[in-house]
C-alpha cells in the first residue's frame, strides 16, 4: 500500500464515522471499479434509478454499468431537446434512486453542492427515495466555507470551460461572483445530516474522481 492508499483508507473511515453520526449510510472504495460494484449492490434490480449532471460518475463508468443492468433508466443524457430534458429532470424527481456526485464535503461530513438550474439539489434534497453520493476523496474540504469555495473556483470554472457557458469564468478560468443569465452558481445546497435517516447513502472513494 502507497502512502497516499495509506492516509486515504485512514481518511476513508474517518469520514464514514463522521456520516454515519449524521446518519448517513456510508461506503469507503479504495478504488472507483469497487464503487460502481458498491453501488449497483445498494440498489435491488428493477428499482429506477436516474442521476445528475456529474462528470465523476460518467467518468468511473457508474452510468454505462446502470444502463447495462436491469434497471429502469430515467436518462437525461437522451434528451435531444430542453423540453425532454425536462421531463426527465421531473421524472428524476420520482425515481427509487438519485445517483449522484457532489461538488465538496467536508471533513465533519457534510455535503455541498452548488447547481445552475437547481434539479441536481431538488432531488437530492427530496424525492427519490435515497440519494447515493459517489465522491472522491479529492473532495474533501475541512468545512463548510471551504467547501463552497471548492465549488466556485475549481469546479465551476472547469464546469462553464466544458459547458462553454457564456460567463467570465469560462473566459478567464476564474470566478467573478458573476450575476450572469448563464451563471452555473444559483443555488446552494449543505445536506448536514440525513433525514429519513439511512436516505443518504455516500460512498466514498480513494481515487482522485471528478473535479
Ligand atoms: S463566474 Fe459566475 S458561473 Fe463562474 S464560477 Fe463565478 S459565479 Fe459561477
Amino acid at each position: 500500500m502507497t502512502a497516499k492508499e495509506k492516509r486515504n483508507a485512514l481518511l476513508g473511515e474517518k469520514l464514514k464515522k463522521a456520516l454515519q453520526k449524521r446518519h448517513f449510510e456510508a461506503y469507503y472504495c479504495a478504488q472507483a471499479d469497487e464503487a460502481v460494484k458498491q453501488v449497483l449492490e445498494l440498489m435491488p434490480q428493477g428499482s429506477s434509478v436516474s442521476w445528475g449532471g456529474s462528470m465523476t460518475i460518467r467518468d468511473m463508468g457508474l452510468t454505462a454499468a446502470i444502463k447495462a443492468a436491469d434497471y429502469v433508466v430515467y436518462d437525461r443524457d437522451l434528451a435531444t431537446t430542453p423540453e425532454e430534458a425536462d421531463v426527465v429532470y421531473h421524472q428524476a424527481l420520482g425515481a427509487d434512486f438519485f445517483v449522484t456526485s457532489a461538488n465538496a464535503i467536508t471533513e465533519e461530513g457534510q455535503i455541498v453542492n452548488i447547481d445552475g438550474r437547481g434539479n441536481r439539489v431538488a432531488a437530492i434534497t427530496f424525492g427519490p427515495k435515497r440519494v447515493i453520493h459517489v465522491i472522491g476523496l479529492n473532495k474533501v474540504t475541512r468545512d463548510v466555507q471551504e467547501a463552497i469555495s471548492r465549488a466556485r473556483h475549481t469546479a465551476a470554472p472547469i464546469n462553464t470551460s466544458r459547458l462553454g457557458s457564456a460567463t467570465p469564468c469560462a473566459a478567464d478560468g476564474v470566478c467573478h461572483e458573476c450575476l450572469s443569465p448563464a451563471c452555473i452558481c444559483n443555488v446552494l445546497q449543505v445536506v448536514r445530516n440525513s433525514f429519513p435517516a439511512g436516505r443518504h447513502i455516500v460512498v466514498l472513494v480513494g481515487e482522485d474522481l471528478g473535479y
